[in-house]
C-alpha cells in the first residue's frame, strides 16, 4: 500500500481506524462504549466513551456537549453577542474586560506567536474577515494591502491586573480558529475526569484527545489524505495522547485555478502554500491545535525544527507534492 504508514502495529482490522482529519468515525462502538456527535463550532464534535453505567454515562456526554455550545458563544466570531465578537468591536477605542477563560486562551496564543516567530497569529483575522468561504469571495489585492498592517499579535494588549484587552489600533480583529476546538476538547477531557472515566476520545472537527485506551488496545487514529476524502496517508496508533490536524481542504474555495484554504499567512495575508496538512501529537489539545496551525504556516523545514526543539511533541506534514514528512521521534518508532 502506497503512502500508508502504519506505526506500531501492523496487525489492526480496519474496523478499528479512526479518522481524524475531517474526522469520520465508522459506528465500531461495542455495547459498553456510548457515543454522541453534534455539530457544534461549525464542526463535528463527537464523544465516546467506556462507562459501566449507561445513565452516567450519558450524562457525562451531554456535559460535555453543553460545555462546548457555552464556549462557541464565548468565542464564535460568527456569533455577534459573543464576548469576543465585543472585544473585536470595542478593544481597538478602549479596554475591554473579559472573562477569565477567553484572556487566558488569548494570552496562550500570544505565547504562541512568540514561540513561532510570529507565524501563529490570532490578528490574521484583521485580513481574514475578508474572504468569505461559503461566498467564495477573497479581498482585492488593494484592500488586502490596506488591510494588512493590522496583523500583528503585538498590536493586543493584555492587562493581568483586571483581564482586559486593548488593541494598539484600529482594523485590528482576533479569531481563536486555530486554537479553541484545541481549548475545548481539553476542558472536555478534564468534565469527564473529573467524572471518574478513564476510557474516552473527544474530538472537535481535526482535534481529538483519547484518556487511556479501547479495550486494551491503542486507538487507530488515521491521518486523512489531503486530496482523497476516504483515503488515509497514515495511521497512527495512540492512547492518552492528543491530536490535531490541519489542512487545506478543511475550509476553502478555488478561483482562476487557485485555492483559497483558511489558514493564512500573517505576512502576507494570503492562503498559505508549499503544504496540504499537518498532524501534531503531543500531551494537550490546546498545545498540538495551535502547533498544527503554526507548523502549517512555517513549512516544512522551519515547521520541523521547532517540533524538534519541544518536548513531547511530534509531526507529520504533507506538503504540495504529497510527499511525506515526520519528526525523529516517530520515524524512530516507524515499523520497517
Ligand atoms: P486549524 O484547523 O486548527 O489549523 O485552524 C485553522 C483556523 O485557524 C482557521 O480557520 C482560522 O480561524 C485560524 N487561522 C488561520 N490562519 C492563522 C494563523 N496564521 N494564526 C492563527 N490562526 C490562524
Ligand atoms: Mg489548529
Amino acid at each position: 500500500m502506497p503512502n500508508l504508514l502504519i506505526l506500531g502495529a501492523l496487525n489492526w482490522p480496519v474496523g478499528l481506524i479512526l479518522l481524524v482529519a475531517s474526522i469520520s468515525i465508522p459506528n465500531t462502538s461495542y455495547a459498553d462504549w456510548l457515543s454522541d456527535e453534534q455539530a457544534i463550532m461549525g464542526t463535528a464534535v463527537r464523544v465516546e466513551l467506556w462507562h459501566e453505567d449507561e445513565t452516567a454515562g450519558r450524562a457525562a456526554i451531554d456535559a460535555v456537549m453543553r460545555d462546548m455550545y457555552r464556549i462557541d458563544r464565548l468565542m464564535s466570531t460568527y456569533k455577534e453577542d459573543s464576548e469576543l465578537s465585543r472585544v473585536n468591536r470595542e478593544a481597538a477605542t478602549r479596554p475591554v474586560a473579559m472573562s477569565r477563560e477567553l484572556f487566558d486562551l488569548i494570552s496562550r496564543s500570544l505565547e504562541v506567536s512568540e514561540i513561532t516567530e510570529g507565524a501563529f497569529d490570532i490578528t490574521y483575522a484583521s485580513v481574514g474577515h475578508l474572504y468569505n468561504f461559503r461566498r467564495k469571495t477573497r479581498p482585492s489585492d488593494e484592500i488586502l494591502e490596506k488591510a494588512l498592517p493590522a496583523i500583528d499579535y503585538r498590536h493586543v494588549l493584555l492587562n493581568k491586573e483586571n483581564h482586559s484587552i486593548k488593541f494598539k489600533r484600529q482594523g485590528v480583529r482576533i479569531d481563536l480558529g486555530g486554537i479553541a476546538k484545541g481549548h475545548a476538547v481539553d476542558r472536555a477531557i478534564t468534565l469527564l475526569q473529573a467524572r471518574g472515566i478513564t476510557q474516552a476520545i473527544v474530538s472537535a472537527g481535526g482535534d481529538s484527545r483519547i484518556i487511556g485506551d479501547r479495550r486494551g488496545r491503542p486507538w487507530m487514529i488515521g491521518v486523512r489524505d489531503p486530496r482523497r476524502e476516504k483515503e488515509m496517508a497514515a495511521i497512527l496508533p495512540l492512547s492518552d495522547t492528543a491530536v490535531s490536524t490541519s489542512g487545506d481542504y478543511e475550509r476553502y474555495f478555488e478561483l482562476d485555478g487557485v485555492r483559497y484554504h483558511h489558514i493564512i499567512s500573517p505576512a502576507s495575508g494570503r492562503p498559505v502554500t508549499g503544504i496540504r496538512s499537518v498532524t501534531v501529537v503531543g500531551q494537550d489539545s490546546t498545545t498540538v491545535d495551535a502547533l498544527s496551525t503554526s507548523v502549517f504556516v512555517m513549512g516544512v523545514e522551519k515547521g520541523l525544527s521547532l517540533i524538534e526543539s519541544l518536548p513531547d511533541v511530534e509531526a507529520v506534514i504533507i506538503d504540495a507534492a504529497g510527499r511525506m514528512h515526520y519528526s525523529s521521534g516517530l520515524l524512530r518508532r516507524q515499523s520497517p
